[in-house]
């Protein structure tokens, strides 16, 4: 692999993690949103309660309205955290697929010989021990 190859893929690996970096931030401050859109629809459900248990006309009924309001908030939070699942594992297999020499530094050291393996070895190709 020649220099300029593999600086491209250093490139190409920043830009990457850089772009991924803030896909994830937009989705994290989104969620966070929805989240305290809920906690505010919450807050006005105790404030409803209140009042409502306080006049003795409380009906699971006068919720009905609010409650739909924070499931719709709920299922966009559950889909955010899919698409963050899914935009990581996607990352990821495209950072494999980028793997260029300088990879190679990628070594992890058994604990009780020092035999050095591939990051991700389960056990010790040296000694057996189970690695974490
Ligand atoms: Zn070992």
């Amino acid at each position: 692999m020649d220099i300029k190859g593999g600086f491209s893929k250093q490139l190409t690996k920043i830009n990457l993690k850089t772009s991924a970096f803030m896909e994830e931030n937009k989705i994290d401050s989104y969620i966070a949103s929805l989240q305290k859109e809920i906690g505010e629809l919450k807050k006005r459900m105790g404030e409803m309660t209140y009042t409502l248990l306080k006049e003795d006309r409380l009906e699971a009924s006068a919720f009905s309205s609010i409650m739909a309001e924070i499931d719709e908030r709920e299922q966009r939070i559950a889909a955010e955290s899919d698409r963050k699942r899914q935009l990581l594992a996607r990352n990821q297999e495209i950072l494999n697929s980028v793997k260029g020499p300088q990879q190679n530094v990628d070594f992890i050291f058994c604990t009780n010989c020092g035999n050095k393996m591939p990051r991700g070895a389960k056990f010790c190709t040296g000694c057996g021990t189970k690695l974490s």
